[in-house]
């Protein structure tokens, strides 16, 4: 069985793992040891399909804009459960990030003078978001990848499938994956372990996120004990494309998109006048449920997915081709509309998770509410900071890849140590990782694991989707304790040991089930609603018993849940009006 010793081991290839992949060979002059493990070919991770762009203040003066202000935005956004040190470090990090993209090899679009141009985003009060056409995740992965592929001390693992986190007393840490081509076991040991491993919009069956975003570091955290944070607060977005869940970048609204509803009204001025399409996600998904459950919806013939209408057919004359052609492109291939002469049909999607890996503000993963891991780092979307709070604001979470990419990735290449000879635990771990991979094959259950998929995104999707009610979620509470209890007997069909694709879908099945159990249970338990998460029979927010990150953690017992305060700052929590 391997063990493969490194410096520094990253879990992940997105924008926040190859970041942090970057600047921990820059920081220690290239002198550390470096390995990247993703379960896709680099380059196919999640990243490179964030269209809209990336939030920072570049030209304050010009632009009349200033850090401050990104901040107040971004904790609004948040509905006050952002921690505004977190804040204040992503805001004052965001330029820089900008600037060193810039610097590898992203096109922006440009304005006058070479300046980067920037583009208004929802909930944010002038034009700050850096983008290069409806690319930007493609165009800031193509120029980390090539990066990373100059820097002569970095292996990357494509393909290699994670399956659990291997913690030890002595600070050393790792995982155990799978080698996608042929079924490989190997064990990756470090003293310095970044996890990257995306989002868990998969939890979802309607959504904007690729098949790979199922949460793994997350769920594999969790298992491990790691505390996780803010599960509850899902982010949706309100224009995916019906009925694929294809997203239409908010950067659509930004270039002066409208919405319509069914009697051709550009219904947000009932919901938020002065921001109208440009309020904050939360509150255009809300405001777009809502018209479709007052009957002032469209209904999709093939699915029978209701919808409103996202209206582009008054932009000038070649904005769409410069500034939204992938939009073009997709609305095209996908529904043979072209949005310059035609409406497009979209819905709120699951689009981001909010919550995470419970990290301290330096990216630290905790191993219990208030205490660091030593040794363990958390970037990108699978770490909860806490910058977005329970609503995050659009291209803030590629700033948040970067900076906390940037940060961790550092951190960890200055603590690597050397390791001791002793692998032991690490060849158990991967040993009895491959016996139980073997026993996973030979199962005789009878549970299809893509219809018990199937059922899970049907209680997601109903129960704990834009509007969530008491009623709904104790009944999604129930319907996932027998969803996990029914995966004991799911069956592999396919017992190859070539690209085995149906293995890997189970795998991920039993990270999307606890998560989905985590989502459910933190969303019944706050009692209030607060940005992402709208309870009906608890219409307000409730700063007095809620201003607080929940933390589930596993426990001999099962789920623990508790809660820690957040760290507030120069905003007092306000009523939130746009
Ligand atoms: C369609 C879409 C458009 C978006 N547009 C924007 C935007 O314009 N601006 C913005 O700020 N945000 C945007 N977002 C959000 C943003 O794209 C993501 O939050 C961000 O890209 C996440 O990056 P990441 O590095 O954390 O993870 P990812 O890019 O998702 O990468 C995760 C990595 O982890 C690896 N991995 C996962 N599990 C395992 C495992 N078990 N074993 C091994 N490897 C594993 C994957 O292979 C992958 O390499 C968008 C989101 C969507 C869905």
């Amino acid at each position: 069985m391997d063990v493969l010793d490194y410096d520094v081991l990253i879990l992940g290839s997105g924008i926040a793992g190859l970041t942090a992949a970057i600047h921990a060979y820059r920081s220690s002059g290239g002198k550390v040891r470096i390995a990247i493990v993703s379960k896709l070919h680099a380059m196919r991770s999640h990243s490179v399909a964030a269209e809209g762009g990336v939030s920072g203040v570049l030209y304050p003066q010009l632009d009349k804009d200033s850090e401050e202000l990104h901040a107040y935005d971004t904790v609004k956004g948040s509905d006050y459960l952002a921690d505004q040190d977190a804040v204040d470090v992503l805001v004052k990090g965001a330029p820089k990030e900008i600037k060193f993209f810039d610097h590898i090899g992203v096109p922006w679009n440009r304005r006058e003078q070479g300046r980067i141009m920037q583009r208004p985003f929802g909930g944010m009060t002038v034009p700050r978001t850096a983008f290069a056409a409806d690319k930007t995740g493609f165009f800031m992965m193509r120029a980390l990848y090539d990066e990373v592929l100059g820097c002569k001390d970095i292996d990357i693992f494509h393909e290699h499938f994670a399956t659990s986190l291997i913690l030890q007393k002595d600070g050393t840490s790792g995982f155990v994956a799978m080698d996608l081509a042929n079924r490989e076991i190997k064990a990756f040991r470090s003293k310095s372990t970044i996890i990257a491993t995306g989002g868990a919009s998969r939890v979802f069956g309607f959504t904007t996120n690729s098949y790979s975003n199922t949460g793994d570091g997350t769920a594999m955290a969790y298992r491990a004990g790691i505390p996780v944070k803010d599960m509850e607060f899902v982010q949706f977005h309100p224009t995916a494309l019906v009925p694929s869940g294809i997203l239409i970048t908010e950067a659509a609204r930004g270039e002066g998109g409208y919405l319509r509803n069914s009697d051709g009204r550009r219904f947000m001025e009932d919901y938020a006048k002065s921001k109208m399409e440009l309020a904050p996600r939360d509150i255009v998904s809300r405001a777009i449920i809502t018209e479709i459950n007052n009957g002032k919806g469209l209904v999709d013939d093939e699915s029978g997915m209701k919808y409103v209408y996202l209206d582009l057919r008054h932009l000038e004359p070649g904005k769409i081709d410069e500034r939204l052609p992938m939009i073009k492109e997709m609305t095209i291939k996908m529904l043979n509309i072209d949005p310059s002469k035609e409406q497009i049909p979209i819905r709120p999607a699951a689009h981001f998770t909010m919550g995470g890996i419970h990290t301290d503000i330096h990216g630290r993963v905790m191993k219990s509410p208030t205490q660091p891991h030593d040794g363990l780092w958390a970037a990108g979307e699978c770490a909860c900071v806490s910058v977005h709070g329970a609503n995050r604001l659009g291209s803030n979470s590629l700033s948040q890849c970067s900076v906390w990419g940037r940060m961790t990735g550092t951190a960890a290449a200055k603590k690597s140590m050397k390791l001791g000879h002793d692998r032991g635990r690490f060849t158990i771990e991967a040993e009895r990782e491959a016996a139980a991979l073997e026993s996973l094959l030979d199962r005789k259950g009878d549970v299809n694991p893509y219809e018990l998929k199937e059922e899970m995104h049907e209680v997601m999707d109903t129960h704990l989707y834009v509007y969530r009610n008491m009623k709904g979620m104790a009944y999604a509470r129930e319907k996932l304790r027998s969803i996990y209890n029914r995966y004991g007997r799911v069956y592999v069909s396919d017992k190859g040991n070539t690209y085995n694709t149906n293995l890997r879908d189970v795998l991920e099945l039993r990270n999307l089930i606890d998560l989905a159990s985590i989502i459910t249970e933190c969303a019944i338990r706050r009692k209030e609603s607060r940005g992402a998460h709208v309870v009906l029979e608890h219409p307000k927010r409730d700063d007095k018993r809620y201003l607080k990150h929940t933390i589930a953690q596993r426990s001999l017992r099962g789920m623990k849940v508790s809660y820690i305060p957040v760290k507030l700052g120069q905003f007092e929590p306000q009523e939130r009006k746009y």
